[in-house]
Order: structure tokens, then C-alpha cells, then sequence
């Protein structure tokens, strides 16, 4: 179960504290697009996800996009966003694109971090190729088909969870 746990918890991307991933040592950030930088069913970024990601790189941290969308979605993010790499159809909890980014930029697991709203796509993932994990609350409530079955099984997660006292959905370290 500690494999879903994420390292860090926010409401919203704006309110990571950089310094804090900073202080870890972080060097590269991968972020999830769908109902984490923006709503599953937005087709537009916008200037609050492009303030953060530069604001990220201004503080000497890299930052890549690692989705699981189709590769028209994603590129269109990244040409949006200015974001040099992106990473489509990355089938996470599969580590392979995670992997490939670290290699491209040249870092470590434990300079590395992934964003993402989902536990059994983004943490797992993040936590299986060895990655800090920060978790947000999705955008939106709403999901695509394949996400809402995974919200279901995720749903016992957080169940489990609460019970031990690890963590609570809605209770954040922001
Ligand atoms: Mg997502």
C-alpha cells in the first residue's frame, strides 16, 4: 500500500512549495496534464499552469510533461506550455517514460520528481522507478471512462488510509 502513498499532498499545483522541493534536491519535475495542470476535458492550458512551470524553472528545477493522453493532446500542452520534452501514452504506473526523462536530463531518482492527482497511475508509477511523489486534488471531480474505474479502486486506497492514520483525501501538507 505504501506504494500508492504520495510524499507530498496539495489542493492545487500553485501552492507547491518549490522550496521545499529545492531543499530535497530536486532537479527535474514531471507533470501529469489531465486533472492536474488542467481538466481532463480542457483543451487549453492556461496562464496559471504556464506562471507555475516557469516560476519552477526559474528556480533551476527542469520541467517535463509525463502523460498518459494521446500524443496530439500532449504535444499541443507542450507547445502551449513552452515545455521542451513531453512524454504521451506513458501507460503510468509503467516507469519506461519516467525513466527516459531522467535519462535525458541527466538526474537521479532522488532528483526527480512527479504531479499527478492519480494513486495508481502517477504515485505508483513515481514510487516504482524510485521518484519524489507529489499529489494534487484533481481539477475537476469529473474523469475520463479509464480514470473512473481507477478512481474506484482508488477510492478503497484512500479508505485504507484514513483508517491507519497515513493519510486523509482533503487533508493536505500545504
Ligand atoms: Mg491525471
Amino acid at each position: 500500500m505504501s506504494l500508492f502513498r504520495p510524499d507530498y499532498y496539495v489542493s492545487n499545483f500553485e501552492n507547491i512549495n518549490i522550496d521545499r522541493l529545492k531543499k530535497r534536491g530536486i532537479r527535474l519535475l514531471l507533470c501529469d496534464i489531465d486533472n492536474t495542470l488542467v481538466a481532463f476535458n480542457d483543451p487549453e492550458s492556461n496562464e496559471k499552469v504556464k506562471r507555475f512551470l516557469r516560476k519552477v524553472e526559474e528556480n533551476g528545477i527542469h520541467v517535463a510533461l509525463c502523460s498518459n493522453a494521446a500524443p496530439a493532446r500532449a504535444k499541443r500542452f507542450a507547445r502551449d506550455l513552452d515545455v521542451d520534452k513531453v512524454y504521451y501514452l506513458s501507460f503510468k504506473p509503467l516507469s519506461r517514460n519516467i525513466k527516459k526523462a531522467m535519462k535525458h536530463y541527466n538526474v537521479s531518482p532522488n532528483q526527480t520528481a512527479l504531479l499527478g492527482d492519480q494513486l495508481m497511475t502517477d504515485m505508483l508509477g513515481g514510487h516504482l522507478a524510485g521518484i519524489y511523489t507529489i499529489l494534487t486534488a484533481p481539477i475537476i471531480e469529473k474523469d475520463k471512462w479509464d480514470t473512473q474505474i481507477n478512481r474506484f479502486f482508488e477510492g478503497f486506497i484512500y479508505r485504507h488510509f484514513e483508517k491507519k492514520n497515513i493519510l486523509k483525501k482533503g487533508e493536505f501538507d500545504d
